[in-house]
């Protein structure tokens, strides 16, 4: 089984993840994942890689393209694979259509977990820690038992880190949101993509995934 995984930050894609490779034995195959291993591996495309990211440079596209290439070629990928977080632009998924072409093979789904903006906001900038010791609490799903004073320490001082202020959280939903819809409506076109809406507790969004992939 063939699949791409698509959704914004904080839509729950890495728990699907996980409960999508064990129930299928397929691998993960996310980006950051890939490129670790290909540096770690020291293949041509990965020190190509190393060079971009340590000068701060973004990797081109043919390069990752490349990366990708190579990894689904591995033998774990070849009864199966879940891809995540690529491709991200439409030259990538072209490229990707072309690699698996190449292997005569073809995708069978692309899995859209569809949240609402608001929930993915209400999600994401939901976490706080103590400023005295650390502890992370989250508004709605963990909140300390106590309102106000921190359950390991009793401190009352809290903080948000910047990654999850309003401003940022909104703004990388947004960029996301643009090339996730582009995503969306070339694999569309194919009739490929899957709504699942991720609204849910994630044990229900499974099961719509298992409907899906039967
Ligand atoms: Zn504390």
């Amino acid at each position: 089984m063939n699949l791409i995984l698509l959704g914004l930050p904080g839509a729950g894609k890495g728990t699907q993840a996980a409960r999508i490779t064990d129930q299928y034995n397929i691998p993960h195959i996310s980006t950051g994942d890939m490129f670790r291993a290909a540096m770690k591996n020291k293949t041509e495309l990965g020190l190509q890689a190393k060079t971009y990211m340590d000068a701060g440079d973004l990797v081109p596209d043919e390069v990752t393209n490349g990366i990708v290439k190579e990894r689904l070629l591995q033998d774990d990928a070849k009864r199966g694979f879940l891809l995540d977080g690529y491709p991200r632009t439409l030259n990538q998924a072209r490229a990707l259509q072309q690699a698996l072409a190449s292997s005569n093979r073809r995708l069978h789904h692309v899995l859209y977990i569809k949240v609402p903006k608001e929930i993915l906001m209400e999600r994401l900038t939901g976490r706080f820690m103590c400023s005295n010791c650390g502890a992370t609490y989250h508004k709605v799903t963990n909140p300390p038992k106590v309102e106000g004073t921190c359950d390991k320490c009793g401190a009352h001082d809290f903080y948000q880190r910047e990654d999850d202020k309003p401003e940022t959280v909104e703004n990388r939903i947004n960029v996301n949101e643009e090339q996730t819809e582009v995503l969306a409506k070339y694999y569309g076109e194919q009739g490929l993509v899957r709504e699942i809406d991720g609204e849910r507790h994630p044990k229900e969004v499974f099961e719509d995934i298992k409907d899906i992939l039967k």
